[in-house]
């Protein structure tokens, strides 16, 4: 699909945006921090909500199942040429799938190997890869750990019965190959990078989050099921962007409010991300996500083909969506950093729509996830779908914050129904500061 035609669904940015225009005045790319590298496009799990596989692009089906070691050599030239050319002292490499140990750990460690042999003496690549467990052993996760790759972990919870919808492709349970994995993890915490949930309004918060904290993670993500305005995630009405606001029903911020105070007031657990980046936000520091915050988005896709790629959240939106039509082959990262996606992304508060730049919680909340803020006909100018539930979030870390600091300076947000952008307690980020970890394996 070309650009032209994938403006046809996301008019903005991709037909309305003008980066020459841009580019003019002054605002320049923002160097890429985070390359997550598909090693394999396939897996032997159909978990029900996969935005890959279930989501409304199929362009995994036209690529190569393992990445060829040709495009592997190729991506790590191409990574570093970005890390010379932008002086970076560090970058991050997630190796992701499909499910990347498919054929056993030696394609991770042979990606590995291929970006830190060409990055340039003296520069750092943190190296994680993200899996669904069920093919980890003890012998795998020793090779990795020896290889400096930490693993990071998908599931839905820390019981059998969470994890139902994680099955296989003939529906066995995933829970009790993953269960392994973890307790795995859990005695090796070098090698340990956290976990991952997607979130199911159906599921006590407290028993998702008291079952994962005992698996003993260093670092919890909660994830928000991917959806937006025309596809809205279980629990939400079809409803217009224009209604964000008004919304009554918050079903999402109050599910994540219950595991906020289950985390605040309980015993020391694993940091919970979105937690720590709303409070840093709220602190005045800038965000380190793409889910919270203005810091500009600093992370692409390599996929199995070597097709340069937005992140993959954006499967959900429509065909083609992640596509910016570059490839590590015939072109360098520079280039994507020119492609109206991507520069849409990396705009800060210049990149959100009226209702968001007017809405008092913007410092903090970002407009959400880029990918839900999406209108068919329309694109990625809107708040999040989640915005209500999110502000719900924001305010209620905000109330707890103060009263922890009842004898010291309060955080304070304007009134919900203010449309001005004082700063009343919380400082701005820096715009233009990059994400340290960006996005996460999503699955
Ligand atoms: S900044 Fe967040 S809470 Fe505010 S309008 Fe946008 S999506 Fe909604």
């Amino acid at each position: 699909m070309s650009e032209v035609e994938g403006s046809a669904f996301a008019p903005w940015p991709l037909a309305a945006l003008d980066v020459p225009a841009l580019r003019a005045a002054g605002r320049q790319p923002v160097p890429l921090r985070q390359f997550v590298l598909k090693v394999h496009s396939r897996c032997n799990l159909a978990c029900d909500y996969c935005y890959i596989y279930q989501g409304r692009d199929r362009s995994w089906r036209d690529r190569p199942a393992r990445t060829p070691s040709a495009t592997m050599r190729r991506t790590a030239q191409r990574v570093a040429e970005h890390v010379r050319r932008h002086g970076l002292r560090e970058i991050r490499v997630d190796l992701h799938g499909g499910e990347p140990l498919m054929t056993g750990p030696g394609t991770v460690l042979e990606y590995a190997e291929a970006v830190r042999s060409a990055l340039p003496a003296g520069r750092t690549a943190h190296i994680t890869v993200q899996t669904n467990g069920t093919l980890l052993t003890a012998h795998t996760l020793d090779r990795l750990t020896a290889a400096g790759i930490r693993v990071g972990l998908s599931l839905d919870g820390g019981t059998a019965a969470l994890n139902a919808r994680r099955t296989d492709h003939a529906g066995r349970p995933s829970w009790p190959a993953a269960s392994r994995a973890a307790r795995l993890l859990a005695d090796r915490p070098d090698g340990y990078a956290g976990l991952l949930c997607t979130i199911d309004l159906s599921a006590d918060p407290a028993l998702v989050y008291h079952s994962l904290a005992a698996l003993r993670p260093p670092s919890l993500d909660l994830l928000l099921p991917h959806a937006n305005w025309t596809a809205p995630p279980p629990g939400l009405p079809h409803r217009p962007p224009w209604a964000a606001r008004h919304a009554r029903a918050v079903p999402y911020g109050t599910w994540l409010a219950t595991v906020f105070d289950l985390w605040w007031d309980g015993e020391p657990g694993p940091r919970v991300r979105l937690f720590t980046e709303i409070i840093a936000l709220l602190l005045g520091l800038p965000s380190r996500t793409e889910s919270v915050g203005l810091s500009p988005s600093a992370a692409l896709v390599v996929d199995t083909d070597g097709a340069i790629e937005q992140v993959d959240s954006l499967k959900t939106a429509y065909e083609h969506a992640p596509a910016t039509g570059l490839d590590v082959f015939r072109n360098t990262f520079d280039q994507a950093l020119d492609h109206p996606g991507v520069v849409a992304r990396q705009l800060g508060a210049d990149g959100l729509g009226a209702t968001c730049r007017g809405c008092p919680v913007v410092r903090v909340c970002g407009g959400g996830n880029y990918t839900h803020r999406y209108l068919e006909g329309s694109g990625f100018r809107h708040p999040s779908v989640y915005c209500a539930d999110l502000e719900h979030l924001i305010r209620h870390i905000a109330r707890r914050l103060n009263t922890a600091l009842a004898h010291h300076d309060s955080v304070t947000l304007p009134d919900r129904g203010s449309a001005t952008r004082t700063d009343r307690g919380f400082r701005p980020g820096p715009g233009d500061q990059p994400p340290e970890e960006g996005i996460r394996a999503e699955r």
